[in-house]
């Protein structure tokens, strides 16, 4: 099978590969789409970062470069191993494409995301969602029900954000606050608003995206450029600032904007992964008692995301702003999002 496998900076290449074969316990799944992630860009940009790189094996798959992309991907069951019930051939699923030790503690705890030799299926081996076909252990295969595959592509994304949104305890009446309206930004705010949150802001200074934020469900946009982001917080929240934010650009002064706007006792949401180290000014989380959360991709959040979108509380055809066949990979999809950030969110491709 055709499958884009990733080597090093800039390289990206289209290899035929062995179609996995199906073992006890696990499920072969027919991939159908699979969306582009900015995990992958920053892979094609400047990898390896995720991914094992000559010399390092992954220590759960033992493989290194090259590994197949794709780890945002949904589609329907080909064949099932031995001993797997309650799925059958044909069912639409999208697969949580992880890969962990379950002995660590973190893994113990069932806060598995944060496994201490986490890997991700597209990322560290096990093949990726850029190919026709993935197998992955029943665990991770989560029935759509009647959505489709092209919707079931923005379940992993859209699980990022639900999981920020829970570790948040957002809840009805709350005011929240998103930085960034890129790809997770946006996810962000429709996740708070299926979440019942009564007011939700975002900040972003790019013209197309502003737009964009409001369809996920933004009441008010703030472009730091024009205006002070923390006086305009305060303006539209009577002065108390945001029940919860959400820092997604990984930027000193967006992080320090983020704290600064969130409400006395209330809880800011990490979501970016840092290029660097952070500078944080402890005194303004000290001083109102703001805490500072972490929150990395999603654990247990698959099914209620689902539920999510099923129920119409998010729609996530808005976010779905290509799609393209494999061959094209490299010009329509990681070129096309590379030169034209602003106006792509999500390109689904077909393997
Ligand atoms: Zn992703
Ligand atoms: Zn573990």
């Amino acid at each position: 099978m055709k499958a884009a496998r990733f080597y090093g900076p800039g390289d990206i290449r289209i290899d035929e590969i062995p179609e996995p074969a199906v073992r006890p316990g696990t499920v072969k799944v027919e991939v159908q789409w699979c969306g582009i992630c900015g995990t992958d860009l920053h892979e094609y940009l400047e990898g390896p970062i995720f991914a094992p790189p000559a010399g390092a094996p992954h220590p759960l798959t033992g493989e290194t470069v090259p590994v197949t992309l794709g780890h945002e991907f949904a589609g329907v069951v080909a064949e099932l191993g031995q001993g797997v019930a309650g799925l059958a051939v044909g069912d639409r699923v999208v697969v949580e494409p992880y890969i962990v030790c379950g002995r660590c503690d973190a893994c113990q705890q069932g806060r598995y995301n944060v496994c201490a030799t986490l890997g991700f299926v597209g990322l560290s081996g096990f093949g990726g969602g850029f190919s026709r076909y993935v197998v992955a252990e029943q665990r991770w295969i989560h029935p759509l029900g009647d959505l489709g595959t092209d919707v079931g592509a923005l379940v992993e994304p859209l699980a990022v954000a639900y999981h920020a949104v829970r570790l948040s305890g957002a809840r009805a009446g709350h005011t929240g606050l998103v930085f960034g309206a890129g790809p997770i930004g946006l996810v962000t705010t429709a996740a708070l608003r299926a979440a019942g949150v009564e007011q939700v802001i975002v900040v972003e200074p790019a013209g197309v995206r502003k737009t964009k934020a409001a369809t996920a469900g933004a009441d008010h946009v703030i472009d730091p450029t024009e205006a002070d982001t923390v006086g305009s917080v305060m303006e539209l929240t009577q002065g108390r600032g945001a029940d919860v934010s959400f820092e997604c650009a990984g930027i000193d002064a967006v992080l320090a904007s983020a704290i600064r706007s969130t409400r006395a006792g209330g809880t800011c949401v990490n979501v970016a992964i840092w290029g660097h180290q952070a500078s944080v000014a402890m005194n303004d989380l000290v001083f109102r008692e703001v805490s500072l959360v972490g929150s990395l991709a999603y654990a247990n959040d698959h099914p209620a995301t689902i539920r999510m979108i099923a129920d119409g509380l998010v729609d996530p055809h808005q976010f779905i702003t290509g799609r393209i066949e494999l061959d094209d990979i490299v010009s329509a999809g990681f070129d096309e999002l590379i030169n034209n950030k602003e106006e792509n969110v999500k390109i689904l491709v077909r393997p």
